[in-house]
């Protein structure tokens, strides 16, 4: 029960409390989830809604099953036309991937003593795109990509590539990437609950479907800021690097590991002068000299990719490590960083005996003489 207490009303009288035969009901909600979640396992006992038909429509694309869904409470007052947006909790599960939950807005309406499903989303709750919009579905290779209203092979290309390049550096015998692409950037917040602008500028991120640690990990495009070219390609495999080694939920991994190896692998597969990959900080190191440290967790934006001045650094790291030890030698000090191990006794053990100091005081040293 949501209890709404009014602050601007002031003296006024409250009027005696009514039986509003559209209050959000419970018990109709749930029966509404039901109807819906019957469809979605093939047993129609009603008319589906416009919303419901998308969603079931989706589902059987994808291939998601073992859909559950639990009412928990309105989050909105009803309407004069009896809709409300309740809290949901959704189950779902997509063929080959780890079962996914998340609480979700769902929009009901209710009249003549029964509710329906009118739409997903709202109350700044995050929905999936597959309850959201129409969506195709385009496989090979291993890359699904999931696309609202957009030509998806580029998108897949994009990703086969992806998976190509990441495999030049790192093991992924089962190469599994999915790409959600919406049809636009405010899609996209709506997919996450998030406030306007929150992905602008943001190409894409990589993470779990439900927010949960053990959620099955998609990539999720912003198609607005992604384009198709070269930049786009490196994003894809700096994203798929993320989604291979389930870089985005691993709590052992400081910021500059986790991005400045994701850059190292997708930057190895381009040949780019340093004028163009590493710019900024390039730049900044000829007017303040190289930063003190190495790039901390708080230089990195927690809530979207930017490929900032930070980035630059954390892959001229890797730069650096790889020109030591080569992708090899690299690829077992992430992995051990990843696994537990601390970055100086995974350094030690890896470079022979190297510091996290030493490292730090030999990166400066090289990032002088890049800059010169
Ligand atoms: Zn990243």
């Amino acid at each position: 029960m949501l209890l709404v207490f009014c602050a601007a009303c002031g003296t006024h009288v409250a009027p005696p409390p009514t039986i509003n035969s559209a209050a959000p009901s419970p018990g109709l909600a749930a029966a509404a989830l039901t109807t819906f979640t019957d469809a979605l396992g093939g047993r129609f006992s009603d008319v589906l809604t416009p919303a419901e038909k998308t969603a079931v429509l989706n589902a059987k694309a994808i291939g998601i099953g073992g859909v559950s869904m639990r009412y928990i409470d309105a989050a909105t007052a009803a309407a004069p036309d009896g809709s409300w947006t309740g809290d949901v909790i959704i189950s779902w599960r997509v063929r080959g991937e780890k079962p996914a939950e998340e609480q979700i807005g769902v929009g009901f309406t209710q009249s003549g003593g029964a509710a329906r499903i009118s739409s997903f989303g709202g109350a700044g709750q995050p929905v999936p795109l597959w309850l959201l919009a129409p969506v195709t579905v385009t496989r090979s290779g291993g890359v699904t990509v999931i696309s609202e209203g957009r030509d998806p092979a580029p998108y897949l290309r994009m990703g086969l590539t992806a998976v190509q390049q990441v495999r030049e550096t790192i093991a992924w015998p089962d190469a599994q990437l999915v790409l959600e692409v919406p049809a636009d950037e405010s899609t996209l917040e709506q997919m996450s609950g998030s406030a306007a602008g929150a992905y602008r500028g943001v190409a894409a991120f990589t993470g779990p479907v439900d927010g949960r640690p053990r959620g099955p990990v998609h990539i999720f495009i912003n198609p607005d800021v992604i384009g198709t070219g070269r930049d786009a390609q490196i994003v894809l495999t700096h994203e798929a690097t993320h989604a291979a080694t389930n870089a985005a939920t691993n709590p052992h991994l400081p910021a500059w590991v986790r991005e400045g190896f994701a850059d190292y692998v997708a930057l190895r597969a381009q040949d780019l002068p340093l004028s163009v990959s590493a710019d900024r900080a390039l730049a900044t190191v000829r007017k303040s000299g190289p930063p003190k440290t190495l790039p901390t967790d708080a230089d990195f934006n927690s809530m979207a990719e930017d490929f900032g001045e930070e980035y630059q650094f954390a892959w001229l790291v890797w730069r650096y490590l790889g020109e030591m030890g080569g992708p090899a030698a690299a690829t077992r000090f992430y992995d051990a960083v990843g696994a537990g191990t601390k970055v100086d006794a995974a350094l030690r053990a890896t470079y022979g005996g190297l510091t996290e100091a030493a490292l730090t005081s030999q990166w400066r040293t090289y990032l002088v003489k890049l800059a010169r």
